[in-house]
């Protein structure tokens, strides 16, 4: 069908005193006021309570809880997943049309109508400033969902260009024999959503664990897709447990897939225990994950000292350096750092002028971190820092006392293989090590074996040679690489994203790459 030409959802910027301001306000203030909301569990399209209960607070103000939501177990979660089985046959054989139709409709009510609430949901349930939901919960959910319209139409029209005399051939994409288990984390509404959206969009069923810690904002988006036209079944909301969960969807007969975004360790038990089961299944499961990373700047001494700054302030701060795209690493050549007026007294002077705050009070550039487990595992990766011979030059200090809030931290080293060079945080701190200006090459070798992962990077410099020097230096060092941007901030539709090594499968979310992992291609070929 003839689809017009997809394009990224257009940012707002929610100024004060605009409607747009005006309207999140308003969504925020009723969330605030009507929270907690009670969230149930979503089987066959209908509310469970499993009568097991937990909460999810707002990490600006833990006082707080956003939702009560309903823990599902073993057997509901076996429910689910024959539920999904069940709504599977009517899915797949549904028209692509009316499957994207459906995408395409979620995605204009959460351009539109639900905007906001998503918006709100995030802010007050993720601890993201306005400006992170809206580039998460409204413009990148959107994308995912159009462009994966888009990209699926592309590659269904992937066919055999050759057809011997007598003979046509053709690709038919399947949807895989049975169900596809998808874990999607905190850090991100649109991730979340993506996790369900790209299996389902090409015929499968969807048994969907989300973040304990993002709770209320995906089950709206649950309740879009509902409003939207999905079928019952097709996606089954089962939050709780992850091992729990995880272990009774990886042991069943018909797990065809994992659809994953979290940690490299938990990534890794769960790959085992797919391996394991391996005898049980009726094929050989897919598994795409996008899993941590350690993410490095690399500064020449070519580069323009401001554009270095701004982007590496950006790319390791915004939303407290809990993507797993944020900047950890930063490599500046010994003569800008030190220098009068140079890359660390510009560093620091930036540092200054961020403020840190409540996310509802809609004017900080930062908010806190989203819990208690992680503010604790920032604060002694700093301490681990300071032993380990790393000067603290800003921030290295945090306070729990309402919300999760630590400062944001910067670590010089002269050791480029210290702790916190090595170990992944998901924290605002970055660490930098300031290598001698005549040892570009040794520096771009240091950082392609300092560390397992290989997810982001990008270099700084003016000078050509030295751009295409890293380009090739760094070959294996990241699944993403930028020249003269940060390393976070990759657009669906522009940059298609994942990293390799231990930061994940590759398989490109916000591409047609991805897609193909979620579908099973048959060739007919005919003779007459
Ligand atoms: N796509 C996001 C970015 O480039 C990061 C995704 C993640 O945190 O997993 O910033």
């Amino acid at each position: 069908f003839g689809l017009p030409r997809t394009l990224n959802e257009p940012m707002r910027n929610y100024e004060p005193k605009s409607s747009d301001r005006a309207g999140l306000q308003a969504a925020v203030d009723s969330m605030l006021a009507s929270a907690p909301f009670d969230v149930p569990l979503i089987i066959n399209g209908q509310a469970v309570q499993s009568g097991k209960t937990a909460q999810q607070l707002n990490p600006s103000n833990h006082s707080q809880a956003l939702c009560r939501y309903q823990e599902a177990d073993a057997n509901l979660t076996r429910k689910a997943i024959d539920g999904a089985l069940a709504a599977k046959k009517d899915w797949e054989a549904m028209p692509f049309a009316d499957r994207a139709a459906i995408f395409l409709k979620a995605a204009d009510l959460i351009a539109g109508k639900y905007r906001f609430p998503l918006m709100a949901a995030t802010m007050l349930g993720q601890g993201k400033n306005v400006w992170q939901a809206e580039i998460d919960a409204a413009a990148e959910t959107c994308d995912f969902l159009r462009f994966g319209v888009k990209f699926v139409d592309e590659l269904y029209k992937v066919q055999p260009s050759e057809h011997a005399k007598g003979m046509y051939n053709r690709m038919e994409y399947r949807a895989l024999e049975g169900f596809i288990f998808a874990i999607s984390p905190f850090n991100f509404t649109a991730i979340a959503a993506n996790l369900v959206g790209v299996p389902t969009l090409v015929g499968n069923v969807a048994v969907w664990k989300p973040s304990p810690m993002a709770i209320y904002s995906n089950y709206l988006i649950y309740k879009i897709f509902e409003e939207a036209g999905m079928p019952p079944g097709v996606i089954q909301f089962v939050p709780g447990p992850a091992e729990e969960i995880a272990t009774a969807a990886i042991e069943h007969k018909f797990f065809a897939g994992l659809h994953f975004t979290g940690s490299t360790h938990v990534f890794r038990h769960l790959w085992k225990q797919i391996a394991s089961n391996m005898d049980k299944y009726t094929g050989y499961p897919r598994i795409v994950g996008e899993t941590g990373g350690k993410n490095f700047h690399l500064v020449h001494p070519s580069a323009d000292v401001d554009t270095a700054v701004h982007q590496a302030v950006r790319g390791a701060f915004e939303y407290q350096g809990q993507k797993c795209s944020a900047l950890s690493r930063l490599y500046v050549p010994q003569s800008l750092w030190s220098k009068p007026g140079g890359f660390k007294e510009k560093l620091l002077a930036s540092l200054q002028s961020i403020s840190q705050g409540p996310v509802e009070d809609f004017k900080h550039f930062m908010g806190p971190v989203i819990a208690k487990h992680s503010f604790d595992k920032i604060i002694s990766l700093i301490e681990a820092a300071k032993k380990d011979g790393g000067k603290i030059i800003a921030g290295g200090t945090g306070d729990d006392s309402k919300g999760f809030y630590v400062k944001p931290t910067v670590i010089e080293t002269t050791d480029p293989r210290s702790v916190t060079m090595i170990n992944e945080i998901f924290g605002p701190v970055v660490t930098i090590y300031a290598y001698p200006d005549n040892e570009f090459e040794e520096t771009c070798h240091l950082i392609d074996t300092t560390t397992e992962y290989a997810l982001t990077g990008s270099i700084f410099a003016q000078d050509r040679s030295a751009v295409v020097k890293a380009t090739n230096l760094l070959r294996n060092s990241s699944g993403m690489f930028y020249i003269n941007g940060k390393c976070t901030g990759a657009v669906v539709g522009q940059q298609p994203f994942g990293g390799a090594r231990a930061s994940g499968t590759n398989d490109k979310a916000g591409s047609m790459q991805v897609f193909l992992r979620f579908v099973s291609a048959r060739t007919i070929s005919e003779s007459f």
